[in-house]
């Protein structure tokens, strides 16, 4: 069951305000590289994982009242998860949990940011957080794969459904190639990323309960996703929220590509001459847990890429459950949109050090963002996601 703010006093109260969160897991990186965005953009202890743990504690204990700065460092958190990545070797706190539940007790006391407000009622009405007409969500997709009586579907997310249609039509196109029978369902809601990422659960899990019935009713067995967010969120959020068997299996795109490419059914044919980089997703990074560990999707993406002949993989230094976020989320991309972009412009530059053609991610959301920054700042680099790599190579 997801947990209430009052279910983390004994961790918040034990905090040792050490800040190892403020930093990547040392072992790994051998120096003190910075980790959180926010803490890093205010520079200032309050916008640190440590200082949310406080304003936690002191919300509990009715020290605080709303105020726009007190809102500004809550919801300024991108949820990314490298303060808890760091704070698993100490204490093990679910900071990231425990901001969530902050900010689900902000939402009870209507302590929520003006343009919170907004995106919840638009994504209420609409279904979407984007204000755009449900009935266009599935405009861009081919006619005959919707709501086909398929057993696979194709969840396609808002993001690629009304902004990055190219990440959905090239996923579609991907499968079709393959040849997995597959459908997109018309019906498909916001799977509620956006609304439990910023408290407001209750929102959330109706979106949840809708999406979980839709996938029952059609007798769906498997989803693929190519969106990190909506797959997080199905995977962790929808199992944790409703404690019971959904009754399908889900599947980010790399991780059903790679198996497919592990069975022999995938083989890339055509070469792509260049050097990339990759940008690790926090939702399909260090957002995967298992046993309390992170267990997130680092080898696939990187697989498939070596496996496509021409690419040469190099590395970024802050990689896999020590990425630097890409700065959207959270929440933050609409509500703290020059800091999201600064944030972005961040993971560029690290990627254009790399002396990389292009930088390759899986997500939707990450993609605008990682795109706004590279215009915005005239760097020199491209950027693609996976599926786009994977579909010229095919
Ligand atoms: S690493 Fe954990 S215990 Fe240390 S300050 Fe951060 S949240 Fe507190
Ligand atoms: S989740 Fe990310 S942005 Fe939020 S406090 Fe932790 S490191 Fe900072």
């Amino acid at each position: 069951m997801k947990k209430k703010l009052e279910d983390y006093w004994e961790d918040v109260v034990t905090c040792g305000h050490c800040r190892a969160c403020t930093v990547m897991n040392w072992h790994v990186m051998e120096e003190w590289v910075p980790s959180c965005p926010a803490g890093e953009y205010w520079d200032w202890e309050a916008f640190y994982c440590v200082g949310r743990i406080e304003m936690a504690r002191a919300v509990m204990e009715d020290e605080l009242e709303n105020s726009e700065l007190l809102q500004e460092i809550v919801y300024s958190c991108t949820t990314c998860g490298a303060c808890a990545a760091t704070c698993l070797i100490f204490k093990g706190m679910d900071t990231v949990g425990v901001i969530e539940a902050l900010r689900e007790e902000m939402v009870k006391r209507e302590w929520m940011p003006p343009r919170h407000i907004q995106l919840v009622k638009d994504t209420e009405s609409l279904h979407n957080p984007y204000a755009e007409k449900h009935e266009s969500r599935v405009e861009w997709a081919p006619k005959d794969v919707i709501d086909s009586g398929a057993k696979t579907a194709y969840f396609v997310g808002c993001t690629s459904s009304y902004r990055q249609k190219d990440i959905a039509k090239t996923t579609a196109d991907i499968l079709k190639k393959i040849g997995i029978e597959y459908t997109i369902l018309k019906d498909e809601w916001c799977c509620g990323s956006p609304l439990l990422r910023t408290g407001n659960t209750e929102l959330g899990k109706k979106l949840a309960k809708h999406n979980i019935e839709l996938m029952k009713e059609n007798g769906i067995e498997e989803i693929v996703f190519s969106c990190a967010g909506c797959y997080r969120t199905f995977r962790t959020d929808y199992q944790e929220m409703f404690d019971e068997e959904l009754g399908f299996k889900v599947y980010h795109i790399v991780e059903y590509l790679y198996k497919l490419m592990k069975d022999g059914k995938l083989e890339f044919k055509n070469p792509i001459n260049m050097k990339v980089t990759y940008h690790d997703p926090c939702h399909i990074g260090r957002h995967i847990k298992k046993n309390g560990l992170i267990k997130g999707i680092f080898k696939e993406p990187r697989k498939i890429l070596e496996a496509i002949p021409g690419i040469e993989l190099i590395e970024m230094p802050r990689n896999k459950e020590n990425a630097w976020c890409c700065g959207a989320g959270g929440g933050v991309k609409a509500t703290f949109r020059d800091f999201a972009v600064e944030t972005a412009n961040d993971r560029i530059k690290e990627a254009v050090e790399t002396e990389a053609d292009a930088l390759v991610s899986t997500c939707p959301f990450c993609a605008r963002n990682l795109m706004d920054a590279i215009e915005e700042y005239n760097h020199n680099i491209e950027f693609y996601d996976l599926v786009e790599l994977v579909n010229k190579a095919l």
